[in-house]
Order: C-alpha cells, then sequence, then structure tokens
C-alpha cells in the first residue's frame, strides 16, 4: 500500500468515525478482550471476555474471571451510547468470595473499563482488545495433497447436478451463492484442511447467522459453520455434527475473521454383503482445538457409500459466507 493510500483510508476511517457512531462501536467492540480484575483490598485475578453485537445497537459481553483459582462466568449486557457502550451485569463468584457481584462497564474505542461491587469486595476492571488466530490459518498443502480451491480456481467444484460452480471470486475466497456446490472428485479417507470467513450479520439470530457448512463424504454429516462466538453451543452451532453432537468446546472466532477446519474423516466400511461394520469416523479441530475426536458419526445411512456420494459438499444457506486455502490428502491412517 503506498503513503497516498494510506492517507486515504485514514480519511475515510475518520469520516466513518464521525457521521457513524454506532457502526464505529460496533466494528471495535465485537470480539475477544484480555485484562485484570483489581479488588479494592489488594486482591487480582485474569478476566477475559467475549463481546458480541446483537444489532440494533445491543452488545452482550460473556465474562470469564479467575477468582481464587476457579474460572467464574458472568454476563454483561448494554447499549450504544454514543461512541461508547455502556454495558451492566452480574458475576457469581461463589459463596466463599461472597456470592453475586455487580458490574458496570464502558467500552470505548479498544479500552474496556468497568467497576464491580459485592459482598466482600469492589474494584475495577480493564481489558484490551486481542485477534486470536487458528494456528493452522494459512497452512501449505503438504506434498500428495489435492488443491481444491487456491484463490483463484473454481472448477474443482460443481453444482449438486454437474453444472459449473456459480460461487463468485471475491478477494481469494469463494462466496456462497447460488446454490450447494461439492467435489469434482471423490474421495475415500481424508484430513481436509479449509478456511471460512462468517459475515457480520448482527440482527441475525441462530440459524440465519452466517449459516455455511461442510458436508462429508455421503451428504449425511455436516460440520456446521455458523456465526457462535460468544454463543452458547448446540448440535446446531459452529463446529457442531448438525442435530448430532455440539462440538466439545466453542473455538469460534467472531465474524469476519478467518477461521479454520482441520477434519479428518474415516469414511464408512461395508462388508460383502453390503451391511455397514464401521461408521464415518469424524475428528475436528476447529481454529486449532480438537472439538470432535474420533466421533462415530450417526446419520449415515445404511445405504451402501456409492460411488455417486463420495464427495465433500459446501453449503449454500442464503448467507455470503467465504472459504478459502482448501486443500486434502487422501486416504489417512487410523
Ligand atoms: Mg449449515
Amino acid at each position: 500500500m503506498n503513503r497516498s493510500m494510506n492517507v486515504a483510508s485514514v480519511l475515510s476511517f475518520a469520516v466513518s468515525l464521525v457521521c457513524c457512531g454506532t457502526a464505529f462501536a460496533a466494528i471495535t467492540a465485537m470480539g475477544n478482550w484480555q485484562g485484570t480484575w483489581y479488588g479494592d483490598s489488594g486482591t487480582e485475578g485474569t478476566l477475559s471476555a467475549q463481546v458480541v453485537d446483537e444489532g440494533k445497537g445491543d452488545f452482550r459481553a460473556s465474562l470469564k474471571a479467575d477468582v481464587g483459582g476457579d474460572a467464574r462466568e458472568g454476563i454483561m449486557r448494554g447499549k450504544v451510547v454514543g461512541d461508547a457502550i455502556e454495558l451492566k451485569g452480574t458475576i457469581d463468584v461463589g459463596a466463599a468470595f461472597g456470592g453475586v457481584y455487580e458490574l458496570w462497564g464502558k467500552i470505548v474505542g479498544e479500552k474496556f473499563t468497568g467497576r464491580f461491587a459485592g459482598a466482600e469486595d469492589q474494584g475495577r476492571v480493564e481489558l484490551k482488545k486481542v485477534l486470536k488466530k487458528s494456528p493452522t490459518l494459512g497452512a501449505e498443502p503438504p506434498e500428495g495433497a489435492i488443491v481444491l480451491f487456491n484463490g483463484n480456481d473454481l472448477s474443482k467444484w460443481e453444482t449438486k447436478d454437474g453444472k459449473p460452480n456459480p460461487w463468485k471470486l471475491v478477494d481469494g475466497a469463494m462466496e456462497a451463492g447460488g446454490g450447494d456446490i461439492r467435489t469434482k472428485q471423490e474421495f475415500g479417507d481424508f484430513k481436509l484442511h479449509l478456511e471460512f470467513m462468517i459475515p457480520i450479520m448482527e440482527d441475525a439470530r441462530g440459524q440465519g447467522r452466517g449459516n455455511s457448512g461442510v458436508f462429508l463424504p455421503g451428504n449425511c454429516e455436516e460440520v456446521q459453520v455458523l456465526d457462535s462466538f460468544g454463543w452458547e453451543t448446540d448440535k446446531g452451532s459452529c463446529g457442531a455434527l448438525y442435530d448430532q453432537k455440539p462440538p466439545d468446546v466453542n473455538a469460534s472466532l467472531p465474524p469476519g475473521e478467518w477461521q479454520t477446519y482441520d477434519v479428518t474423516c474415516l469414511v464408512p466400511r461395508f462388508d460383502e454383503k453390503g451391511s455397514m461394520t464401521q461408521k464415518t469416523i469424524v475428528t475436528v479441530l476447529h481454529n486449532g482445538v480438537l472439538i470432535h475426536d474420533r466421533f462415530p458419526a450417526k446419520r449415515q445411512t445404511a445405504r451402501r457409500h456409492g460411488d455417486d456420494n463420495r464427495r465433500i459438499l459446501l453449503q449454500d444457506h442464503g448467507n455470503p459466507v467465504r472459504f478459502r486455502n482448501i486443500w486434502l490428502v487422501p486416504a489417512v491412517s487410523n
């Protein structure tokens, strides 16, 4: 980027800051925050927050505090007021430390400050915005890998009825739109790496908030793609094996940031009569965190894993989710 572009971007950012206080607050507040609580009595501990934009100027912060060596969770809710977000909530620090405490907080730009008060203590909190990155982001395809999307070639994918891939190329990614797409190639066991970015859809909820999915061969098992940052997990949230099993951990990053899946899939085994002797076995790392460990998927039909059905499918759920850096190592071992 040259200097004049830099100046132009800074100016345009400054203009948006002046014109659009709400949008500015939303963009800078949503994400991961890390900091410390300081009790007036001299105690202190670590504190983290996941701030979620719930649309129409509403925000929620899910807090985790280390209190006497235990992780304690709290929730704050609030609204945009001018260029700040003002939040209120509670945290239960445990009976030994005085039970439920009240919290007041304010986010201005990259600073999140506040106070707490309860039966045994009171004090202040300070947090800073942190950018977390998946350790496998940008992973290079190893020798022997099959590259399924390298940033500019849509041709390894097609629609479910064999027509050309209708998804758009945007900034080195392919963006969902025009229907589900499947690989042209068929696979047995494999290890798959892919990267995805969920759009910011602050007014949307549940299955409408940045939905897509990675369907494993057999077209039955969906590794869900959804904006679940800061939300409770369930069988439909990001990383879930859809309708079967929630992820073991909510490893989601905020929408608008690149995330990774590293999926090991062992396809079902059948005997000579066509009866299944081993289900699909799925292991998934979401942003480098193990969320399914050799899980025997349940939705696999008893139907033989037909030759027409050994493909990977990416879901178009009507939301402009982007994918990039997709590659696969075939025939991994158990
Ligand atoms: Mg989905």
